[in-house]
């Protein structure tokens, strides 16, 4: 009997730990207690919480410093994790957000030049309009904003200039940008 009472004393306190630990990661402040970081396995007293799904269906894994600028889910300029993206792709928000304050009207230019004699013109212009109007509904960000941080999210994640996605939009359509116009664009 008397054993079973501090099995129960034990688990209550390891419950209190880890919600504890959690309580302190989600306020974003490491725990002082080591984990383990989920790619190399070695304890670490930093946890960087990177949208790198796992084959037991979790959706982010928990990473040690060294891993995390490894993984190229992590932005070593910005020292932070990316974000993730439902295909698995993952980019910097900060990086966005940079290249978006100050490449905007270049982009566009070139957008909009290149739409012109794109055979998908009509199309492209079409989604464009109703998604960016959906989006100025929410963010009251300008047209031209919302094109520029559409072409800019896609090229980093996949790696690729925004003027190589523009070139894209023109030959393929609009789903190229925007996920959901892309069954359309294969009919
Ligand atoms: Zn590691
Ligand atoms: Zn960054």
């Amino acid at each position: 009997m008397r054993d079973k009472r501090v099995d129960y004393k034990k688990c209550c306190l390891r419950q209190l730990n880890f919600f504890k630990r959690a309580m302190k990661i989600e306020q974003g402040k490491s725990p002082e207690i080591s984990f383990k970081c989920e790619i190399c396995r070695s304890p670490s007293s930093i946890i960087n919480i990177l949208p790198i799904r796992q084959q037991d269906g979790k959706l982010n894994t928990l990473a040690c410093d060294k891993c995390a600028e490894k993984s190229g889910a992590f932005c070593t300029t910005h020292q932070r994790p990316h974000l993730g993206f439902e295909d698995g792709t993952t980019a910097c928000k900060v990086c966005i957000d940079e290249k978006v304050a100050t490449d905007t009207e270049k982009i566009t230019n070139e957008f909009f030049s290149k739409i012109k004699n794109s055979p998908h013109k009509k199309r492209i212009l079409e989604e464009l309009d109703n998604w960016a109007d959906s989006v100025y509904g929410i963010t009251g960000l300008p047209y031209d904003v919302n094109v520029s941080r559409a072409v800019v999210t896609t090229a980093l994640r996949l790696k690729k200039t925004p003027e190589e996605i523009v070139d894209q939009v023109s030959k393929e359509g609009p789903g190229v940008i925007l996920p959901w116009a892309k069954e359309k664009d294969e009919d």
